[in-house]
């Protein structure tokens, strides 16, 4: 069992809130990813569980043990670095056994972490080299093997696949996730790469400048983010954004986005009229808008502004009237530059968000 409550810690460097007020509860084998943008206090936040950076104030448990001002070696946790903190002249055994020998655990017992830990990574034949003339990839391995090796309840990862190319940050990304959910260790995985958060965690958590924006699973964070700036990180293309005007119109709410008048759930029309502003932000993402060459009853006409062909999907940027959006087609429709289509969506699949405090409306009613 590795519960880790997180509970209003908060960390600065000089003036710098680096990490303000964040509650987070990960449970027991959840795999959790803090992303966000550089700078957003992931690798701060995961540095004070590791008790490497100690937080200004809050709290800290480990299955209901405040650890807080535990030392980081009494914390039984293991951390993988994103420079993956290795030897390079000592060889991969005593790399991978090195933390346990610190810890003067029976040398039998490191012989048999160490292999067991080997074999999970598939790096058995490399147990007597050296790390100095290993690729990217392998040494990646080694540093995940060492931290394997701890049997640790906890397991903290700083963006371990940074340093890999494209292709091998593919592969290590799936056999990471698959060994993970073998081990079953509580783990905590930083990275800026939204796509790495959405394959690999079971719930994300989204930070921006130092605050915990959202946490919940891939799916809800991409499809119902909790707010302009989640819906604006995650995705891509990231969410599409259009301004829509409130007009009351007798009965209710209506929005206006340009010449076209759209009608928000009765629930959300009320919290408009609450709110009492005179716009709102409608938030759609590119692939939940339909496309068609020709009109549509709900449609909007749109001009093709550029069509750039991905493989799996046509990205199409059109123009509606002084907005550019993001659509995205099946590969088989063809559109130009210029051309004019027709774009409509449903009124589910729109996020009604208040401009000013860039929050997603609700609807609780329906
Ligand atoms: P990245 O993805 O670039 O690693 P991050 O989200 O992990 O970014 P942190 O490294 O946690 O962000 O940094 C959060 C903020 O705190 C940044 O503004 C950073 O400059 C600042 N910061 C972090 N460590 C220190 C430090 N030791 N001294 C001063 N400022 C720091």
């Amino acid at each position: 069992m590795a519960e880790i409550l997180i509970e209003k810690v908060t960390k600065t460097f000089g003036d710098k809130v680096a990490v303000d007020d964040a509650s987070l509860t990960i449970h027991d084998g959840e795999f959790l990813v803090l992303l966000g943008p550089s700078g957003c206090g992931k690798t701060t936040l995961l540095r004070a569980i590791a008790g490497l950076g100690m937080a200004d104030s809050g709290r800290i448990a480990i299955d209901g043990r405040d650890i807080t001002y535990t030392r980081p070696g009494d914390r039984k946790i293991s951390m993988v670095f994103q420079s993956y903190a290795i030897f390079p002249h000592m060889t991969v055994r005593a790399n991978v056994g090195f933390g346990l020998k610190m810890r003067k655990v029976d040398k039998s017992e490191i012989e048999r972490r160490v292999n067991s830990a080997a074999e999970l990574l598939h790096i058995e034949e490399l147990l007597d080299r050296r790390p100095s003339d290993m690729s990217g990839g392998q040494r990646q391995r080694v540093a995940v093997a060492r931290a394997l090796a701890m049997e640790a309840q906890v397991l903290l990862m700083d963006e371990p696949l940074s340093n890999l190319d494209a292709l091998l940050r593919l592969e290590m990304r799936a056999e990471l996730k698959r060994l993970l959910a073998d081990i079953n260790a509580t783990t905590v995985y930083v990275t800026h790469d939204q796509i790495e958060a959405l394959s690999m965690g079971d719930r994300v958590a989204v930070m921006r400048d130092g605050v915990i924006q959202q946490v919940d699973t891939p799916t809800t964070v991409y499809e119902e983010p909790a707010n302009h700036f989640v819906g604006g990180f995650l995705g891509n293309p990231p969410m599409n954004f259009l301004d829509g005007k409130i007009a009351s119109n007798g009965t209710g709410v209506e929005v206006r986005v340009d010449e076209h008048v759209m009608h928000p759930p009765a629930g959300i029309g009320r919290m408009l009229s609450e709110l009492g502003g005179d716009h709102v932000t409608l938030g759609i993402r590119a692939e939940n808008i339909e496309t068609t060459a020709e009109r549509v009853d709900e449609g909007f006409p749109v001009r093709v502004h550029v069509v750039e062909p991905l493989g799996s999907q046509n990205l199409l940027t059109v123009d509606v009237g002084g907005h550019q959006l993001k659509v995205s087609t099946h590969p088989s429709f063809e559109a130009v530059p210029d051309q004019q289509l027709w774009i409509r969506f449903r009124a589910d699949q729109i996020r009604w968000i208040d401009p000013e405090s860039g929050m997603v409306l609700y609807d609780r009613t329906s």
